[in-house]
């Protein structure tokens, strides 16, 4: 970590004081851009909530696999998908295994399953299907404008996803795009699974990410792509700090028009 950066991120937080500031901040990006960590780090140091929307459609995907609803029978998917009761919430003190939210399915922690490789390559098409994108883009609009009005526990939200800035909350006052090259990404994620202990080539990581980062940008419905007003963060060869000194001086260009 640098010194300078970090010195920079605590003197930009603490200047922002009482200054009014955008309640719905919009991430997007690809897999293992970087996104989830400065959107992370954001919210905590505006004590903001943090909302991975990603969480959601894992959640679909594991549940059509756990319950052997067919991945290719959109209909009995999207019907899935309206019918689950998913819920997100702060862990409790006890469950500081790095997560950054415990993520519910009818109750059941599914924290981890989510994450499991089968989620990942089924994940892209569950998330393709119309039913599927009307289902999930509705509670996290409405989540998002509880928090855009002051209505809840926190003073705003951090929502990260895909088509958050241009399809679930256009008219965020910030949002960001951040992205990184393909093989620094896919350097990011095999680092990650190896050291959850999971043993998986580089190439393979490269490839599955790179396969589902075209179906998520090349199908119909809320493709991947940045927002016209997003500000773009390529991150490729800068630390987590680096990433987040830029957010915080785009969260800074955008006090004088609130
Ligand atoms: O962010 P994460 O990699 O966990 O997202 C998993 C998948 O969920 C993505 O590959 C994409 O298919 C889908 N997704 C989406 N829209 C979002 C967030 C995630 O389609 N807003």
């Amino acid at each position: 970590m640098s010194l300078l950066e970090s010195s920079q991120i605590e003197s930009s937080v603490r200047a922002l004081g009482e200054q009014v500031r955008p309640a719905i901040i919009a991430i997007d990006g690809p897999a293992a851009s970087g996104k989830s960590t400065v959107g992370y780090r954001l919210a905590k140091a505006l004590d903001y909530l943090f909302f991975d929307t990603g969480v959601m459609y894992r959640a679909v995907t594991w549940a059509a696999l756990a319950r052997g609803v067919a991945i290719e029978d959109e209909p009995a998917v999207g019907d899935l998908a309206h019918a689950l009761e998913i819920d997100l919430c702060s862990p409790q003190p006890a469950q500081q295994d790095g997560r950054h939210a415990t993520v519910r399915v009818d109750g059941q922690d599914v924290t981890w399953l989510i994450r499991a490789p089968e989620v990942d390559r089924n994940v892209s098409a569950v998330s393709a299907y119309c039913e599927v994108r009307r289902a999930m883009t509705a509670k996290q609009r409405q989540i998002a404008q509880r928090y855009g009005r002051g209505d809840a526990d926190r003073p705003g939200i951090v929502l990260v996803g895909r088509d958050i800035g241009t399809v679930v909350v256009p008219d965020a006052a910030l949002k960001l795009y951040v992205d990184a090259t393909p093989e620094e990404r896919a350097r990011r994620r095999h680092h990650e699974l190896h050291q959850q202990g999971k043993t998986i080539s580089s190439e393979q990581v490269l490839a599955d990410m790179m396969r589902r980062d075209r179906l998520d940008s090349e199908r119909a419905l809320a493709p991947l792509r940045p927002a016209a007003d997003a500000v773009r963060i390529d991150n490729t060869g800068q630390s987590a700090d680096a990433t987040l000194v830029r957010a915080l001086d785009a969260l800074w260009a955008t006090l004088g028009q609130l």
